[in-house]
C-alpha cells in the first residue's frame, strides 16, 4: 500500500475543502475506504479523518422532520427510539445491513457512498481482467462472464453493476433528502437523485461505467432529513443467499397508507437491481385508490417491471424483484 499523509478535520467545511484536492480521500468508519486502499481501487496521498467532527452523529426530531447525522452508525440508528417511532423502515434496513461488528463502525453517510460488490471490481491490483470502472476501456468482464447478481435495470454494455446499500433503499422510499456541504454552500437533494444508473450517466454525456453519483469533488454528506409520514405500515424485504451476513440479491421497501380499505399513498422501491434504488412509480400510481390484494399488487408490479432486462445468468432476479416488491407491500399492509 502506498504511503499517505493522515490528518483530522475539525469541521465539515474544512473536510470538504480538503476533499476537493486531488489525491485526497475522506475516512469515517473505515469499512469501505480501507478495502479500496487494500485492493488498489484508490491510492490517496492524503487521508482526512472526519470521524471526530462534532455534531455529525446526532439523531433528533425537528418539527415533523427526523434529522440523522451522516456519522451516525448503523447499529445506533437501528436501535434509536426516534427512528423506531418515525422511520421504522430505515431501522429495519440498517439492521439487515452487514454484520453487527461492521454496523458498529459503518456510518450512514459512508454506507450510502459504498461502491458496487461486483467481484470483478473488488479484486486486487494488478487486475487480471477487464473492468471499465477500474480501468476505462478495458471492458466489462461481468457483462459476458459471471453476472448472476448484477443489474436488471438501467445498465449498459459498459457496466452492469448494482448499488448494494440497504439504508439507501429505505431512505429513497421515505422521500428523504441528503444534506451536502461544500466550502461555500450547503445544499439539499432528494436522496434518490444522488446516484445514477449507467444509462443515465451515458445520457448525461458521462462515462457510463465511471460516473456513479452527482456528488461534487468538494462536497461532503453531513446528514439526512426524513419527513415524518402518516403511513399505516412499512416493510423492508431483503433477499440474500445467507441471512447471517450477505449483500442483497434483491431488496424491496414499501411505505403504505391505507384508509377505508383503499391505498391512499405508497412508496415502493427496489434495491440491488440497478446502480441506484429503483422506484416503482408505475406500481405506486396504479395502486392508489385500489384495495390491497395479492392480485392487484402483483399485476401493478409485473407491469412496472416490464422494462427490466436480464443478463444471461440473472433472469431469476426479475422474478425475485417482483416477488420481493409484492411481499413488501402485502407485509406493510398487515404490519
Ligand atoms: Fe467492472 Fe461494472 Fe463490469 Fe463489474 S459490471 S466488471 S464493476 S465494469
Amino acid at each position: 500500500m502506498k504511503e499517505f499523509a493522515y490528518s483530522r478535520a475539525r469541521t465539515a467545511a474544512e473536510a470538504s475543502a480538503l476533499a476537493g484536492r486531488s489525491g485526497t480521500c475522506l475516512i469515517a468508519g473505515g469499512t469501505e475506504l480501507l478495502n479500496w486502499m487494500r485492493l488498489g481501487i484508490v491510492a490517496p496521498d492524503q487521508v482526512v479523518d472526519i470521524g471526530a467532527i462534532p455534531g455529525q452523529a446526532g439523531i433528533r426530531l425537528e418539527g415533523d422532520t427526523l434529522l440523522i447525522g451522516a456519522l451516525a452508525d448503523l447499529n445506533r440508528i437501528a436501535g434509536h427510539p426516534l427512528v423506531e417511532a418515525h422511520a421504522p423502515l430505515l431501522g429495519q434496513a440498517c439492521r439487515s445491513a452487514a454484520s453487527p461488528q461492521v454496523r458498529n463502525r459503518a456510518t450512514l453517510g459512508g454506507n450510502i457512498l459504498q461502491r458496487t460488490r461486483c467481484p470483478y471490481f473488488r479484486a486486487e491490483e494488478p487486475l487480471p481482467w477487464g473492468c471499465n470502472k477500474r480501468r476505462p476501456g478495458s471492458g466489462c468482464s461481468a457483462h459476458r462472464g459471471r453476472n448472476g447478481e448484477h443489474a436488471i435495470l438501467g445498465w449498459t454494455g459498459s457496466c452492469v453493476a448494482t448499488h448494494p446499500s440497504d439504508p439507501l433503499v429505505a431512505l429513497t422510499c421515505l422521500g428523504a433528502e441528503v444534506e451536502l456541504v461544500s466550502p461555500n454552500a450547503l445544499r439539499r437533494a432528494p436522496v434518490g437523485t444522488l446516484h445514477v444508473t449507467q444509462r443515465e450517466a451515458r445520457h448525461a454525456g458521462e462515462d457510463s461505467a465511471r460516473y456513479e453519483n452527482t456528488l461534487r469533488d468538494d462536497e461532503m454528506i453531513v446528514g439526512f432529513r426524513i419527513p415524518a409520514q402518516s403511513v399505516t405500515g412499512t416493510s423492508y424485504i431483503k433477499v440474500r443467499e445467507r441471512r447471517s451476513y450477505a449483500y442483497a440479491l434483491v431488496s424491496a421497501a414499501a411505505a403504505l397508507r391505507v384508509e377505508g380499505g383503499a391505498v391512499r399513498s405508497l412508496g415502493l422501491v427496489l434495491g440491488s437491481v440497478a446502480q441506484r434504488p429503483w422506484r416503482l412509480r408505475g406500481a405506486e400510481a396504479a395502486l392508489i385508490g385500489q384495495p390491497i390484494s395479492k392480485d392487484t399488487v402483483h399485476a401493478a408490479v409485473e407491469e412496472d417491471l416490464r422494462e427490466a432486462k436480464s443478463l444471461p445468468d440473472n433472469e431469476h432476479k426479475i422474478r425475485l424483484a417482483r416477488n420481493a416488491a409484492v411481499r413488501a407491500v402485502l407485509t406493510a399492509a398487515t404490519s
